[in-house]
């Protein structure tokens, strides 16, 4: 008897794997209560699961320590204060004994009234706890279903399947172990389709309600390629998608003979081709896959890793390991872009009611100015360990980018004033990402050095098109014709001022605008490192001046 099940959603990252499932916290949305014969086993289960938690968080917690340092670890320590809690624990035990429940249960329903609870206080250190009553009670929830983080130990990679995937969240992941991802939400232009991209390992997202039919004991076979789930794969279907491995891998051998050699076109132009990237992992992946550089530092995964802002000396130490291990190739980090999908919960921003237009990126830096200032002076401090430049998120006017750079003039007074030294070579741009920007474009051309196209968020706003939604995937389109003439009309006032423009959005990598693209004068891509050999290689087989009359008068 065949028991396999086959489950469609769309595909986010490219590629196939074979593994375990791993469920992630936060995929705990809905636990049945069953009727149980004997409730004192499921308090043993739930004292053995609170042991194991407590366990794994002293693990979190060292981990910390040594990655991000011991003030950001204590986050961990209220997490064990809150697992030993006694009034927490009396509630899980007296549900199961009054309701004769099964204990997943009678965590879930304790998650729930204490998140309650703290929701509804005022102080906002303890309103802030709501979230970790999630965490852990999805902590012990996971272990009490035997999914725990052991398990991964144990048991090499897997396939981590989550309701969403935060970008906080991806955080302690161990990136070594990362099968794949499945998520119930989200897009392709999500964050956590972009994590997949970065560590070249499938994703299919916006699976949606049949996220509650798997069963997570079983393998399963992600097939980024066609937006595949396979659950309990027979013989011959593991064998038939062991070979398909096989030829992806033949392929990117192949690619990345050149992949050091620069990405120039057929009629001698020179497209630079560069990494995205989070952090110091993405930059040395970035040059083992030949980036001539790095176009997007998205700085704000720097403020997601602790429980309160990055030091100046944290940042600091972070933007010189990057620029060291990049060895004189421009490095262009965007100021932090926090806020909307990327919340810091240190950073009690008000719950709104459309984040993605509100109180984020530039918003913050301009009104909470020490913020932005000591990201500055970590940055400027840095600049002298290689080729930096700066860009800034969420711009909507001319005054915003006049104020930034008062505000990176004060920074640079501060430094000689301390005598601390900078390089004068920084140069500075501008993300065009809001419909705003590009209308600007021709007067904000005139403040920096360069643009960089967020066609992520250009999408989002040009087409009132959530990025994260899966059910208006087919909306949320950055080949839209309005899209392109929006990035042929930044290059134009881009070229007017004598300024480059490069894309670092998602849609940089994708081979349907390349030609578009480069006929309309873009310089330099940014994409997610893995896919860097596959760009450089379509590049080079491209005649700019034989495509770009007919491929801009599809334009109009
Ligand atoms: C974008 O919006 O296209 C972008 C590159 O930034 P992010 O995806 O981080 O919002
Ligand atoms: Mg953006």
């Amino acid at each position: 008897m065949i028991y396999m099940k086959i489950y469609k959603g769309l595909s986010a990252s490219k590629g196939i794997s074979i593994g375990n499932a791993f469920l992630l916290t936060g995929a705990i949305d809905n636990i049945e209560k069953v009727i149980v014969d004997d409730s004192s086993i499921e308090i043993k289960k739930f004292n053995d699961s609170v042991q194991i938690s407590l366990i794994q968080i002293e693990k979190l917690k060292q981990k910390a320590i040594n990655t991000v340092g011991k003030e950001e670890s204590e986050i961990f320590e209220i997490h064990k204060m809150m697992v030993q809690d006694l009034d927490y624990q009396e509630s899980v035990l007296s549900i199961i004994s009054k309701e004769n429940c099964n204990s997943e249960y009678a965590v879930y329903q304790t998650k729930n009234i204490f998140y309650k609870i703290f929701a509804d206080m005022d102080d906002p250190y303890m309103n802030d706890r709501k979230s970790d009553v999630i965490d852990i009670s999805d902590r012990i929830i996971k272990n009490i279903l035997g999914n725990n983080e052991d398990h991964i130990e144990k048991n090499d990679s897997v396939i981590y399947f989550a309701v969403d995937l935060t970008p906080s969240a991806t955080i302690s992941l161990d990136k070594q172990k990362i099968l794949g991802f499945v998520t119930k939400i989200g897009s392709s232009a999500s964050h956590s389709a972009i994590l997949a991209r970065n560590l070249n390992v499938p994703a299919v997202v916006g699976i949606g309600d049949h996220f509650s039919d798997f069963d997570f004991s079983k393998c399963f076979i992600i097939d980024g390629i066609s937006g595949i789930i396979i659950e309990d794969p027979d013989k011959e279907t593991i064998s038939e998608y062991r070979d398909k491995i096989k030829v992806i891998e033949e392929e990117e051998k192949k690619l990345s003979l050149h992949k050091d050699e620069p990405a120039i076109t057929k009629d001698g132009v020179h497209i630079e081709i560069n990494g995205n990237i989070g952090g110091v992992e993405d930059a040395e992946s970035s040059n083992k896959h030949g980036a001539d550089g790095i176009g997007l530092f998205r700085s704000e995964f720097l403020y997601l890793q602790g429980s309160d802002f990055p030091s100046e000396e944290v940042q600091f130490n972070s933007y010189k390991k990057v620029l060291e291990v990049m060895d004189g190739k421009r490095v262009i980090v965007r100021t932090l872009d926090l806020g909307s999908d990327k919340q810091a919960s240190y950073f009690n921003i008000e719950n709104e009611d459309n984040p993605a237009l509100g109180y984020r990126a530039i918003r913050i830096c301009l009104s909470q100015i020490g913020i932005f200032k000591t990201q500055l002076r970590a940055l400027y401090r840095s600049s002298i360990y290689g080729k930096l430049a700066i860009m800034f998120p969420m711009i909507v006017s001319v005054e915003e980018i006049k104020k930034v750079k008062i505000i990176v003039e004060e920074v640079k007074k501060e430094l000689d004033h301390e005598k601390i030294p900078y390089s004068n070579k920084v140069e500075i741009g501008v993300m065009i990402e809001t419909p705003a920007s590009v209308m600007i474009s021709d007067k904000l051309a005139k403040e920096v050095d360069f643009f960089s196209v967020g066609t992520n968020d250009l999408t989002q706003y040009t087409m009132a098109a959530d990025r994260m939604n899966a059910n208006i995937s087919e909306i949320f389109d950055p080949g839209n014709i309005s899209i392109m003439r929006m990035i042929k009309m930044t290059v134009d006032n881009a070229n007017k001022q004598g300024i480059w423009v490069g894309i670092c959005g998602e849609s940089a990598s994708d081979t349907r605008f390349t030609k578009l693209y480069l006929s309309m004068g873009i310089k330099e891509l940014s994409i997610s490192p893995p896919m860097i050999p596959k760009l450089k290689e379509f590049i080079r087989r491209i005649d700019i001046s034989e495509v770009r009359d007919r491929k801009l008068s599809m334009l109009y």
